[in-house]
C-alpha cells in the first residue's frame, strides 16, 4: 500500500488522537498540525494537539491556532493513535510524549533523515513540506479544501520553501500553491502576517545579529550567535527569533551559514546549518548527533554557546577542508568536538 493509504487506514477509524510535532516548531510544523485537525474535524474524532515548545508569534493568525496546547504537565487518558508531523525522530517531539500512553504511532514527514520511528510511516523526501503531504491526504480522504485548510497548507508550503526560493521549490509545490489560492488561501494576507508585521525589537535584534556576524570570505563561511541576553535586550522571545537563522547564508560568496543559539536551560546550544545543498549540511549535523535536509539541518549540543562555537567552527573548517587566511579566536582555541552527540 502507498504511504498515504496506510496513513489514512490508521487515521480514519480513530476516535481519539494525539497530534504533535518537533521541538521549536516552524511554520510547516504548526500548519501541518492545524491542517490535519481540519482534515479530521468532520470525522467527529476527538483530537488533542499538544506541543512541548511554544510556536512563533507570527503564526497566531492561522485558523484553529487556539487548538494547540502547550504541554504543561497535565495528565492525559491514553490515546489509541499518536500522529507525529514534520518530525525526524521520536525524541524531537520532546520528552512529554513518554509521559502519555499512546497506541499506534503514525509518522508523516518529508525529512530524508527520518528514522521511521512510527508503526505507520509515510516519509516523502521529495515533498517540499509536510503540508504538501497533508494536501495529498485530504485529497485521498475526499475532504474538500475550504479556506481554513487552504490557509494552513499554503503557509506550510510557503515557509518550508523559504517563500518559494529554496531548492525544494518544485513545479508540484507551485501547482499546489495555485490550487490552495483558488480554495481561499490569501497570499498577500498570509505574507503580511508573516513578514510585514515585525516588532521594532525584532528588527533591532536582526540588526545586532548582522553587526556581530562573523564572515570568512576566504573560506566561504559565516556564522552568528544568538544569546538569551540579545533576545532579552530586544524584548523578543527566542521562539520569535528563530527565522534569523537564514542571515549567515545570505552573504554573497558564503556557501555555509551557521547559527549558534543559546538555550533557555544553561549548558545547551542549538546549532543550525544552512547551505544551498552543497555542502550537504545534513551530513555535518548527523555527525554531531542531529539531522535534517541537505540544505537545512541542525543539532543540539550539551555545551555552553561559546564552547560550542569554539568547537564546531574549527571542526567545520577541518571537515570541509576549508582554509582561512585570518584565523578566528575560535580557531585559535581549536578543539575537536568529540562526543558531541546530544
Ligand atoms: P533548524 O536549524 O531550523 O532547527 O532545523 C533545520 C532542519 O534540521 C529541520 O528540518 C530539523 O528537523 C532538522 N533538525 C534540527 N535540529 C535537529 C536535531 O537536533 N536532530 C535532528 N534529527 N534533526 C534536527
Ligand atoms: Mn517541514
Amino acid at each position: 500500500m502507498h504511504g498515504v493509504e496506510r496513513v489514512w487506514e490508521a487515521l480514519r477509524g480513530a476516535r481519539r488522537l494525539l497530534v504533535s510535532t518537533h521541538l521549536n516548531p516552524d511554520g510547516d510544523a504548526i500548519s501541518s498540525e492545524l491542517a490535519l485537525d481540519w482534515i479530521l474535524r468532520s470525522s467527529g474524532a476527538e483530537i488533542s494537539i499538544v506541543n512541548q515548545s511554544p510556536y512563533p508569534d507570527p503564526y497566531r493568525f492561522l485558523p484553529g491556532i487556539e487548538r494547540i496546547h502547550l504541554y504543561n504537565g497535565d495528565s492525559y487518558a491514553p490515546f489509541p493513535v499518536l500522529v507525529a508531523l514534520d518530525c525526524g525522530r521520536k525524541n524531537r517531539l520532546g520528552d512529554f510524549v513518554g509521559r502519555i500512553e499512546c497506541g499506534t504511532v503514525v509518522n508523516i514527514d518529508h525529512h530524508i533523515s527520518n528514522d521511521q520511528f512510527g508503526d505507520v510511516n509515510w516519509i516523502d523526501p521529495k515533498a517540499s513540506s509536510t503540508g504538501e503531504l497533508l494536501l495529498e491526504l485530504a485529497d485521498h480522504a475526499g475532504v474538500p479544501i475550504g479556506p481554513e485548510l487552504a490557509t494552513c497548507l499554503y503557509t506550510g508550503i510557503l515557509t518550508d520553501t523559504g517563500n518559494f526560493t529554496f531548492a525544494n521549490t518544485s513545479p508540484r509545490c507551485h501547482r499546489h500553491a495555485s490550487r490552495l489560492i483558488e480554495c481561499g488561501a490569501d497570499p498577500a494576507e498570509i505574507s503580511r502576517y508573516l513578514y510585514r508585521s515585525r516588532s521594532v525589537g525584532k528588527l533591532r535584534l536582526q540588526a545586532r545579529l548582522i553587526t556581530e556576524l562573523h564572515v570568512d570570505e576566504e573560506a566561504s563561511l559565516a556564522w552568528a550567535t544568538l544569546t538569551r541576553e540579545m533576545c532579552d535586550d530586544a524584548g523578543v522571545s527566542i521562539t520569535d527569533a528563530l527565522d534569523l537563522v537564514t542571515i549567515p547564508l545570505s552573504v554573497d560568496g558564503v556557501d555555509l551559514g551557521i547559527l549558534f543559539r543559546e538555550f533557555d536551560e544553561p549548558g545547551k546550544t542549538k546549532v543550525s546549518f544552512r547551505s544551498e545543498g552543497d555542502p550537504d549540511v545534513s551530513i555535518l549535523a548527523r555527525e554531531l548527533g542531529g539531522g535534517g535536509h541537505p540544505s537545512a539541518a541542525g543539532c543540539t549540543l550539551e555545551m555552553e554557546t561559546d564552547d560550542a562555537v569554539a568547537a564546531v567552527v574549527p571542526w567545520v573548517y577541518d571537515r570541509l577542508g576549508r582554509r582561512s587566511r585570518k584565523p578566528t579566536l575560535a580557531m585559535l582555541r581549536m578543539r575537536h568536538p568529540k562526543g558531541l552527540e546530544a
